[in-house]
């Protein structure tokens, strides 16, 4: 049995995790979560015994499929303390999210000279949808720069902010370094020039405790597969009478209230949102890996990752050739690089001794030019992680050191 701690709880990694083998230590939970067995287990029963679709069977299995996806959306809500579940739509993931955002409030809420502020730190899933609007909205693009040791600097925000700002769009913890904003305070900035907030929540939702309504943002989306959730699904919610004031992105099944060749009149959100036969065991897994992460408490998550990332911090900074990226009290994140080594042989030397990480730019191009390299190496926790994958990450660079010299 491997056995390790988060907070006080025991948890027995084998047994939990079916797909960590013994010895492996997964460190790159920050691309995607590894899956607990009540997950695994809940999309294998939703296949072989519960599976019909959902919103439209008039049969008893479809209407007990529909419940079930329905509690999801509930469950949902109230994990990210959204005020009702209407205000949850369920999508593939964060990029679609923020491509719904972009495509539907994006396009009908902004014309020429309206400014949007974006950070240095941004995952290209909110930068490039931006962009991509620019072209049809005549926007413009603000970059707010980070601190000296990788955080969102939030004076320069307040600084650079004016009346003609119509969104801010950061994220909560940086996939690369992290660090975590101050939402709160990001919103307060925001709303005092009249523009809305998108938070990107991928790595937070895992990380921290969120509750979008005390955080006072206007839109927040996240991804289930970084939440040891199936892939495929996600989360966008946004305040209610704004989701109101959307148009719908694609049009299909299930989000129209009447449809004639002259015209088509649609549901209101989130079903308006929803075109399509969604992803209903990928909802039905997202529901289970809620449960999971609350069974253990993300407080408890949050100091289990806090001290691994401590412990990686300090023993990496004790090695002369290695340079460590991001602020110390970084969210369950550690970026690296040492000195003379590409990043992916730092990977590759590392999964001979099966240790696993990621090597790149991480999808976030702009920050690696800011922070002056092509890529970094990136180690991340979860709930699994003990001081024993800490270890065997150590010992791996310590021999990527002695090879090269
Ligand atoms: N934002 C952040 C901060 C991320 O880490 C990621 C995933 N690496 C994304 C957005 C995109 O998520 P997905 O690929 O699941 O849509």
């Amino acid at each position: 049995m491997t056995q390790t701690f988060v907070s006080d709880r025991p948890l027995d990694k084998v047994a939990d995790f079916p797909a960590i083998p013994h010895g492996w230590a997964y460190l790159d939970t920050a691309a995607t979560a590894q899956k607990p067995t009540p997950v695994v287990d809940a999309i294998d029963r939703a296949y072989r015994q519960t599976y019909a679709t959902v919103h439209r069977g008039v049969y008893q299995r479809s209407a007990d499929m529909t419940l079930a996806y329905e509690a999801a959306r509930r469950r949902v809500a109230q994990f990210i303390g959204a005020g009702s579940d209407q205000e949850v739509v369920f999508v593939r993931g964060a990029t679609e999210a923020i491509n719904l955002v972009a495509q539907s409030w994006g396009l009908t809420h902004l014309k020429p000279g309206d400014r949007i502020l974006l950070s240095t730190l941004e995952h290209h899933s909110n930068i490039v949808p931006w962009q991509l609007i620019r072209e049809r909205t005549g926007l413009i693009i603000d970059v707010c720069p980070l601190t000296e040791d990788g955080r969102i600097d939030l004076d320069a925000a307040e600084a650079m902010l004016t009346r003609d700002h119509k969104l801010v769009a950061l994220a909560h913890v940086s996939n690369v370094l992290g660090s975590v904003l101050d939402v709160k305070r990001a919103a307060d900035l925001a709303h005092a020039v009249g523009a809305k907030i998108l938070i990107d929540g991928c790595q937070a939702v895992p990380r921290l405790p969120v509750d979008v309504t005390a955080l006072g943002v206007d839109f927040y989306a996240f991804s289930g597969h970084k939440l040891y959730g199936p892939t495929g699904i996600g989360v966008l919610w946004a305040r209610p009478e704004i989701l109101d004031s959307m148009p719908p992105w694609q049009g299909g099944g299930s989000m129209i209230d009447k449809v004639t060749f002259e015209q088509t009149t649609f549901l209101p959100a989130p079903a308006r949102f929803e075109a399509g036969t969604p992803h209903i065991v990928g909802v039905i897994g997202l529901h289970a890996a809620i449960d999971y992460v609350e069974s253990i408490g993300l407080p408890a998550i949050h100091a289990h990752e806090t001290a691994l990332v401590a412990e990686t911090r300090a023993a990496l900074a004790g090695i002369n050739s290695v340079r460590l990226f991001g602020p110390d009290d970084s969210a369950g994140i550690v970026s690296f690089t040492i000195e003379g080594v590409h990043p992916h042989d730092i990977g590759t030397i590392l999964d001979e001794s099966r240790v696993a990480i990621r090597a790149g730019h991480h999808c976030a191009q702009p920050l690696m030019a800011a922070l002056g390299v092509d890529a970094t190496a990136r180690a991340s926790f979860g709930v699994y992680n003990g001081p024993d994958d800490v270890q065997a990450l150590i010992e791996g660079i310590e021999r990527v050191t002695r090879i090269f010299g």
